[in-house]
């Protein structure tokens, strides 16, 4: 194994190690898990005093797992954890879910690698030691061969920015932020809820049970389903640890890693009355699986998608008394394409006296004041402000680290047009620098623990192949990024996701360029990169090792 070097004239505490992996969530734990395996030095920074990552700053009321179901949205690569830990509903609750990774973090012996309250300020590329030198929070210097970005996909607070919210003086948090030292109490306060994705849509029936008067801010209507949660039977537990070699091998092969059979049914193919009894089925039952699990055609056919949409609302129109409200909840754009959402008696909290809806794109904000906000039709006065207003995603967390790649060019100049990457792992100009659940791969449209194993494992061997041939440096080729791109585009071209402003897109960004940054081939972009690795790492520029250990670069 080749030496890590330290520059000495950095500092005169710089720590050396083979791999930092920024992050210490189910992506950031696990590569560590896997990588100290092999005999690396490794690191993992979090800024959270807490492992955990998404789910330890996601802590806002209601917060859930959404993808089917408990036991499956964990790790598979231990018989261990999937035997003792015990799961104990179909959509484990935030703290259920943190619990299981404090208990990974322990079982795995993983803490004394992780340092906890320290975020990664800057990393940039050193050519002549071909490693990467990396500044924390507190001033340490650090210097490895490779970073492994695990900041998550969603970990970048969207913070609104809307005429004088900085003067609104009341509490306000954003749910990507939640207070890890106290409880929000909204007893007997007028609260405010800005948006109405998963985590609004998980939070407000909540809060509305908690709080003296609530005011919902929506500014697009969504599609949400019953979740469905429900204690998790032990014999389901039982049948699901007894089969576990064959659901993992499932999980891999279905398109977003679920381990249940997909149907290859088309909604063209049934009746209105078979579609309306087959969504009823799944309305019943709950969760994702009357998205994925249907029909096969969902997320391609707009035929097929406007059944489902259709369905939804004649729900909404059923569930909600008051018809003029009923209509401003109704979604237009097509099902699934923005990230589905379940909830737990969304629609009907808008039965109760206590909520109003605001409809922002009739009677937009005029303005926030220190007392509440001002719509076009009047105030709002508030003394709590929940902002639910979700992540710059996939791409946004990389930006803000914004790295120094080969010839100090920075990330933000590299992504200016468009995200670029080779297999959504790797970025041109950013040798030795690995991305899981990166822009242009599956990531948020796979099953994410399952997709970071197996992103983590593909980054580890390659870090073996090169320590086994003496190589230094690994990065893309010129040009393989526009290639990669097409890929992940003509894959994206056979659904509808790209019609639909959404995170998926950017659009919920303003100045965020378009680009649907998700690889939707789920399996086949497994194989793929699994096929790159076997032919020997084509597309990648492979560097020798300098003999270089020191510099004053
Ligand atoms: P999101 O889906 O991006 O929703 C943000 C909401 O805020 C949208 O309703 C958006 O409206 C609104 N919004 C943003 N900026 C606004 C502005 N300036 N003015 C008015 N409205 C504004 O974010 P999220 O709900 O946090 O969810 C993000 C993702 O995290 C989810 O899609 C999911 O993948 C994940 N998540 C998962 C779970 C889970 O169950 N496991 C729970 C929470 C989150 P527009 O739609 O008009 O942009």
């Amino acid at each position: 194994m080749s030496s890590t070097a330290c520059i000495p004239a950095a500092s005169n505490d710089c720590r050396e190690f083979d791999v930092i992996v920024i992050g210490a969530g189910f992506s950031g734990m696990y590569a560590l898990h896997t990588l100290r395996a092999q005999g690396l030095k490794v690191r993992v920074y979090d800024e959270g005093h807490n492992v955990g990552g998404t789910w330890n700053w996601n802590r806002y009321p209601g917060a859930r797992v959404d993808f089917p179901v408990a036991p499956y949205y964990c790790y598979t690569f231990s018989d261990e954890l999937m035997n003792e830990f015990d799961w104990p509903e179909r959509q484990p609750d935030q703290a259920t879910v943190l619990r299981y990774l404090n208990f990974v973090a322990d079982r795995m012996d993983l803490r004394r690698d992780i340092e906890l309250g320290t975020r990664i300020n800057s990393a940039s590329w050193h050519e002549t030691t071909q490693r990467w030198r990396v500044e924390t929070s507190r001033g340490t210097q650090l210097e490895a061969q490779f970073v492994v970005c695990a900041s998550g996909a969603l970990s970048s607070a969207n913070m609104p920015k809307i005429p004088g919210i900085e003067t609104f003086a009341g509490e306000c948090y954003h749910t990507g932020r939640w207070p890890q030292d106290k409880d929000v109490d909204f007893a007997g306060k007028r609260v405010a809820v800005l948006g109405t994705g998963s985590s609004g849509v998980q939070s407000i029936p909540i809060i509305a049970r908690q709080c003296k008067h609530l005011t919902v801010l929506q500014r697009t209507p969504q599609y949400t389903v019953p979740a469905g949660n429900r204690p998790v039977d032990p014999a389901f537990i039982a049948e699901a640890r007894a089969t576990w070699p064959k659901v993992k091998r499932r999980m891999r092969v279905t398109p977003f890693g679920s381990p249940f059979i997909a149907s290859t049914t088309r909604a063209k193919d049934h009746t209105p009355e078979q579609r309306r009894e087959v969504y009823e089925r799944f309305w019943q039952v709950g969760g994702f699986n009357i998205v994925i699990d249907t029909y096969c055609d969902l997320f391609t056919d707009e035929f097929a998608n406007e059944t489902l949409s259709e369905f939804i609302r004649e729900k909404i129109r059923g569930i909600v008394k008051d018809p003029e409200i009923a209509k401003k909840l109704l979604p237009d754009y097509l099902v699934g394409t923005k990230r589905q959402i379940l909830d737990e008696g969304y629609y009907d909290t808008y039965n109760r006296d206590n909520v109003t809806l605001v409809d922002l794109r009739a009677d937009p904000i005029v303005e926030f004041h220190a007392g509440g906000v001002r719509t076009r039709s009047g105030d709002h006065p508030i003394d709590v402000l929940v902002l639910a207003t979700g992540f710059d995603a996939i791409t946004g967390t990389l930006q803000r680290l914004n790295p120094r790649g080969r010839g100090g060019v920075t990330l933000n100049e590299c992504w200016k047009g468009r995200f670029s990457s080779y297999l959504g792992l790797t970025i041109p100009h950013f040798p030795n620098l690995f991305m899981i659940h990166g822009p242009e791969s599956p990531g948020v449209l796979f099953n994410m623990p399952l997709g970071a194993e197996l992103e983590s494992d593909w980054i580890r061997d390659c870090i073996l192949h090169m320590r086994s041939k003496g190589l230094g440096a690994i990065e893309p080729a010129p040009g393989v990024d526009v290639a990669w791109g097409e890929e992940v585009a003509s894959f994206a071209r056979m659904t509808l996701f790209e019609k639909t402003d959404s995170w998926y897109t950017g659009a919920n960004i303003p100045g965020k360029h378009r680009q649907f940054a998700v690889h939707v081939g789920g399996p086949q972009y497994f194989a793929k990169i699994a096929e790159v690795a076997a032919s020997g790492y084509p597309g990648f520029a492979l560097e020798q090792e300098n003999t270089v250990t020191t510099s004053a670069a």
